[in-house]
């Protein structure tokens, strides 16, 4: 059965006819975020209706969205600049269809661990390491729960360094403000005088740039110590790192992996392993899609 899946981000909204694990056909518009709620309404809606017109027959309408949700709306969100606005039902009344709202790392998390790299596990963590860093933890009973009781797990704003950098929440010292792509931008534009991308850096890295090496360590010494304490709180079996770094994860995993394997608490009695993403892109469009399978109701 064919569904509609709609990924809501700070930047872009991807929407995409989905079919279990499978994305069949895709579009997307930039988030037009200075336009307001109604602006950002509108687009989805016409990117539902040009999606309906080749999926007919889709009779489920999914959509993730960051930041908290609570009884259909999106409660609060910094991304977006949201609160409070009534997306789920605003979108039924629209569309005629049965629509459900969930948060987007979630619905990540929900894809990555019935049809990705968490396949082969029982419980999965799973952390976004994109403009922000979003995550979420599911395992069989978790992802129900997660969905209808509109869970929403803030592992970017895990305090890793005490009286640290100041974050987009107004504290001080979170993953977010060390382990996100803007985190690395924003070290590099003061460190390196130039306005690169977080991908550039790790691009430098590899080919031994000194300054980039440095950030890059930082940066995997600090993410490594937000994932080990997540691990001793949840005790998942794998991490799934995903998100616009992802890309460079293979100068990222490999030393996540050693640091879980000699700090997380009790490693030999019950290891957790760290992979790549296995979805891309597409996990969010995915999730979303597959809300209604899941929710338990
Ligand atoms: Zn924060």
């Amino acid at each position: 059965m064919k569904a509609i899946g709609i990924d809501l981000g700070g930047k872009s909204i991807k929407a995409g006819i989905v079919e279990g694990g499978k994305v069949l056909e895709k579009v997307s518009r930039k988030t037009n975020i200075e336009g307001g709620y109604l602006a950002i309404l509108k687009d989805i809606i016409a990117l539902c209706r040009e999606l309906l017109k080749e999926a007919g027959d889709a009779g489920f309408v999914g959509i993730g969205s960051p930041g908290i949700i609570a009884n259909g709306k999106v409660d609060y969100s910094y991304n977006i600049c949201w609160s409070g606005v009534p997306l789920e039902e605003d979108l039924k009344n629209v569309l005629s269809r049965d629509v459900k709202l969930a948060n987007d790392a979630v619905c990540a998390a929900l894809a990555e661990f019935y049809y990705g790299a968490g396949k082969d596990f029982t419980s999965m963590a799973i952390l976004t390491l994109g403009t922000g860093v979003g995550g979420a933890y599911v395992d069989e009973e978790q992802v129900k729960k997660a969905l209808s009781a509109n869970i929403t797990y803030l592992f970017g704003h895990i305090t890793v360094v005490s009286g640290g950098l100041p974050c987009t929440c107004d504290r001080h010292g979170c993953l977010e403000a060390y382990a996100s792509a803007s985190a690395v931008e924003k070290r590099a534009a003061a460190e390196l005088g130039k306005e690169l991308s977080a991908k550039e850096v790790f691009e430098l890295a590899r080919e031994n740039d000194e300054a980039a090496l440095r950030i890059v360590n930082d940066f995997n010494r600090i993410l490594g110590d937000g994932i080990v304490s997540i691990c001793n709180v949840l005790r998942p079996e794998a991490v799934v790192i995903g998100g616009g770094l992802s890309a460079s994860g293979d100068l990222i995993l490999p030393y996540i992996n050693e640091k879980l394997a000699k700090e997380v608490y009790g490693f030999s009695l019950k290891p957790v392993i760290a992979l790549p993403a296995r979805l891309g892109n597409d996990a969010g469009i995915i999730g979303a899609a597959n809300i209604d399978k899941y929710t338990g109701e």
